[in-house]
């Protein structure tokens, strides 16, 4: 699929129904996730789609440790070269590549049977080095200030980020979804903590929202999250 821009200077790509994102900012390219093992190929070629070379890419943040995050984070850093950042909680998980905790399904019958078939966590990707852990609170100047916000339960590690550019955008990765509407991801390590990450998503004030899987929403996004979560 080809890259969609949500604002000017952020482009959604999608492969095998995993999201990535970049943003353009005069210190160079960042990549936010990877898709799952075997990806790079068909993102190089989007990226290229839009003018983009591998050498453009100098970060690559992770949005959490999942195989659909992270599965193509090795054969990515090798072809960019780019530094990479991960919450510390995941760092380990994708350093080695394996050792996926469990989850459980998200509440409601069509997730259950959505999470039995397309989740699996008893398995192993490349792993590769995380040059610098992420804490919540972190403004990272390379993307124009872009801020990390931790909201575990999906993970342990998981990471929102907001980049307040063009209206507020939250890159909610998979604190929840948008797959036939805003709602929860498929699974949690702590559903209960998720229920107070996403409280805590409910109080900022953005624009758009991104998601790990589904559509963006393009208008008055935190509305709709104050209506779920708040
Ligand atoms: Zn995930
Ligand atoms: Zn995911």
């Amino acid at each position: 699929m080809a890259a969609e821009q949500i604002v000017p200077g952020l482009y959604m790509f999608s492969t095998r129904a995993v999201n990535m994102f970049l943003i353009e900012s005069p210190a160079g390219c960042t990549l936010i996730d990877t898709g799952l093992p075997g990806s790079a190929p068909n993102l190089l070629q989007e990226l290229a789609a839009i003018g983009k070379q591998s050498r453009d890419i100098h970060h690559i943040i992770l949005t959490h440790a999942h195989p659909d995050h992270i599965g193509s984070f090795a054969a990515l850093k090798r072809e960019t070269n780019a530094r990479a950042y991960m919450h510390r909680l995941d760092t380990g998980i994708a350093t080695a590549g394996r050792g996926f905790r469990p989850m459980t399904p998200a509440p409601g019958l069509r997730r259950r049977i959505l999470f039995r078939l397309f989740v699996h966590l008893d398995t192993s990707v490349e792993g590769e080095m995380i040059d610098q852990s992420l804490e919540d609170g972190d403004r990272l100047d390379f993307a124009d200030d872009l801020q990390v916000i931790h909201t575990p339960g999906h993970c342990a590690g998981q990471v929102c980020l907001l980049w307040r550019k063009n209206g507020g955008v939250l890159l909610a990765a998979d604190a929840c979804s948008n797959m036939g509407g805003l709602g929860w991801s498929l699974g949690y390590e702590d559903v209960e903590e998720g229920k107070r990450s996403l409280k805590k998503l409910s109080s900022l004030n953005f624009q758009s929202a991104c998601f790990g899987h589904g559509k963006p929403i393009r208008e008055l996004a935190s509305v709709q999250f104050a209506k779920k979560w708040g």
